[in-house]
């Protein structure tokens, strides 16, 4: 038995892809409707929140507000990166239903009725990509093209491998050729926690014959413009070779590339997990210049054990960087439910502030930090202390809840 009433959507920027992914999957079984405006449902809809940690605050007035009018006459459920990395807190929220990481079958079981009702939390299974479809027709283009899914590394601050898996699935090229020729879509950007690894057989070994039968296929269905290696399809510093950055050079349209630098200080990449040093980031930004093409850095402050002398190190790379031409995309530390450094703080030192402000100042420094700081001030006030043990409490989550 399928579902009584609609699915509405709830839209927002972030959850686009989301929207493309899971209504194209479930097309036969349910229209999705997106809305970004008011949500104005009727008794036995469904409606679906993807959400990122960023989003906290907005989603828990929308949905307290929801529940005060319809009750349980609506049903809610949620998924996305905040959902997955913190069921129980989401489901605190006021949510029905939890899914867990990349869900399109397990959308589909639901909106089938093949999901009890009684059951809070569904874990999504739907790691590999190839199977599922990129947007349907009636649904909107992606503003990206997932071409790899999950990720071997494990870095403490990400969610990726911990939501998506530490196995990486990809999308045949064929696949995503045939989709941006069949939608004419003329602008196309990639999804990918680490572009260079697409169809890769080897760590650190980029699939160039791969990489190159993607983007000559999508010149000749008539792509105007690819962008590859750039937001967001960054790079890993230690995947950078010579051939891989020409071919980027030669076949795409973005002059710049962004590379995972996350830190200045090899102390802080082996606690970050990053299995990669600073100097193979130099030597990443070395070989992506002589390629011809800009290489920016991305790198994270206010880490969990970070000291002083690592971010002394950390601003003396940036330094070191900015001289050469090289802009750092500085990004504050945020913890994020799912991952080992979910229930860790940043902490923050106000002498440090001012000087990632002075290399602003010097054109060194660019990114959204201030934003993140704004997102962690609202988040504080919002930190239960009973979260303390919740990394442990997903490994341990039980895992037979299938479908
Ligand atoms: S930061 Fe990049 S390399 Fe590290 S786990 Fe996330 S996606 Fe993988």
């Amino acid at each position: 038995m399928g579902l009584a009433g609609r699915v509405i959507w709830r839209y927002s920027e972030a959850n686009h892809n989301a929207l493309c992914a899971l209504g194209s999957s479930s097309e036969e079984l349910a229209e999705f409707k997106p809305s970004d405006g008011r949500i104005d449902p009727s008794p036995g809809d469904v409606i679906c929140y993807s959400f990122r940690t960023s989003e906290l605050e907005v989603v828990k007035e929308e949905v307290k507000g929801l529940r005060e009018i319809y009750g349980d006459k609506v049903t809610l459920i949620a998924g996305g990166p905040h959902p997955s990395g913190d069921p129980y807190g989401t489901l605190r929220l006021g949510f029905d239903k939890v899914f867990i990481g990349p869900c399109e079958e397990e959308m589909a079981g639901f909106l089938r009725g093949e999901i009890p009702k009684g059951r809070k939390i569904v874990t999504g299974r739907s790691f590999d990509i190839s199977g599922y479809p990129i947007s349907s027709d009636h649904l909107p283009l992606p503003k990206g093209i997932e071409i790899s899914r999950g990720c071997p590394h494990g870095c403490r601050f990400c969610q990726v491998s911990y939501v998506f898996g530490f196995k990486v699935h990809h999308r045949p090229p064929e696949s995503v050729i045939q989709f941006v020729s069949r939608r004419g879509m003329r602008v196309v950007r990639f999804i990918a926690p680490n572009s260079l690894a697409y169809m890769a057989r080897k760590a650190k070994e980029p699939n160039l014959d791969a990489i190159e039968r993607l983007l000559v296929g999508l010149r000749r269905k008539g792509a105007k413009q690819i962008f590859f290696g750039t937001f967001p399809s960054e790079i890993r510093p230690d995947w950078v070779k010579p051939e891989a950055m020409r071919l980027i050079r030669e076949m795409c349209d973005n002059r710049t590339v962004v590379i995972g630098a996350q830190s200045g200080s090899d102390r802080m990449l082996k606690l970050m997990n990053r299995g990669h040093s600073v100097e193979d980031v130099r030597r990443a930004v070395e070989i992506t210049k002589q390629a011809g093409l800009e290489p920016r850095i991305d790198v994270i402050f206010f880490c969990p054990g970070e000291e002083k002398d690592d971010r002394r190190e950390t601003f003396n790379f940036i330094e070191e960087m900015g001289r050469m031409g090289v802009v750092t995309y500085a990004h504050i530390f945020m913890p994020l439910p799912g991952t080992p450094w979910a229930d860790e703080s940043p902490q923050i030192d106000p002498k440090s502030l001012r000087r990632i402000e002075s290399l602003v100042g010097k054109g060194y420094v660019k990114g959204n930090w201030r934003g993140h700081l704004r997102i962690l001030g609202i988040r504080s006030s919002l930190h239960q202390p009973h979260h303390s043990s919740l990394s442990k409490r997903l490994r341990e989550f039980p895992r037979d809840d299938k479908i």
